[in-house]
């Protein structure tokens, strides 16, 4: 009686055993097949973000954007492996290396080139900022002057409109200083007049820094393209109200 018990008890630590192998086997090939198909799906959504300068940022699904132009601001940001692929180094006058994407580096060039024509000396200093690069300067100001203070005048990281490769700062060749006295140059004049013909809007107007939560900056320009451009600059909007409206 005793040693059948104990062959049934083995019995059973074998079956126990099998039985635990093949839970452990389904749970991993589910597991598998799950991550698998969540790859594909990301995938699939990033070749789609990736196609067009018109997509969606990543929280602007309550966002009313019917236009479906990305915005990216204070409250909508980018995720941290969020880097257009057709990010291009830009062939017009620069103090250092600059990536735009392709279509905005196209037009861009058309604007300096035509600018150049009537004597105006545009000077092309920030572009494309990945996201790694934004969390470097924000995590530097937090470390000298304080959260509070970077929160004021730093993006955060992901919060930078830089990092869609859309947005560049331009100032003259004579004039290179980040500040508003920046407007009072031909350069200026030129840039805010003209821009819209290549697609490119003022983003962070003066007077519209309630709407924008940014102070004027009238070096920061964005490429939207000229379907957008022309009733952007016509209306008077911002981007966030053009994209509201
Ligand atoms: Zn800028």
């Amino acid at each position: 009686m005793a040693k059948i018990k104990r062959k049934t008890r083995r019995k059973i630590k074998r079956k126990i055993l099998i039985g635990g192998i093949i839970l452990i086997f389904s749970v991993i090939t589910i597991r598998g097949f799950i991550e698998k198909h969540n790859i594909n799906n990301d995938k699939s959504n990033i070749t789609k973000e990736k196609s067009s300068f018109n997509n969606k940022s990543v929280d602007s699904t309550n966002y009313k954007n019917t236009k479906n132009i990305i915005l990216v601001n204070k409250d909508f940001g980018l995720e941290r492996g969020y880097e257009p692929e057709d990010l291009e180094r830009v062939e017009v006058t620069t103090n250092k290396e600059i990536l735009l994407r392709r279509e905005a580096n196209e037009n861009l060039k058309r604007m300096f080139q035509d600018a150049l024509k009537e004597g105006i000396y545009l000077l092309a200093v920030s572009g494309y900022r990945s996201y790694e690069y934004q969390e470097d300067v924000y995590n530097i100001e937090v470390y000298t002057n304080g959260t509070e203070y970077a929160n004021e005048y730093v993006a955060k990281p992901g919060y930078s409109e830089h990092q869609t490769g859309l947005a560049v700062d331009i100032l003259a060749v004579n004039y290179t200083d980040m500040d508003e006295n920046f407007e009072n140059t031909e350069e200026c004049r030129w840039l805010h007049n003209n821009m819209h013909k290549y697609g490119f809007i003022l983003r962070y107007p003066k007077g519209k820094e309630n709407v924008t939560g940014y102070n004027y900056e009238p070096w920061h320009i964005r490429y939207v393209g000229t379907d957008h451009s022309y009733k952007i600059k016509e209306e008077g909007l911002t981007l966030e109200e053009y994209l509201d409206y």
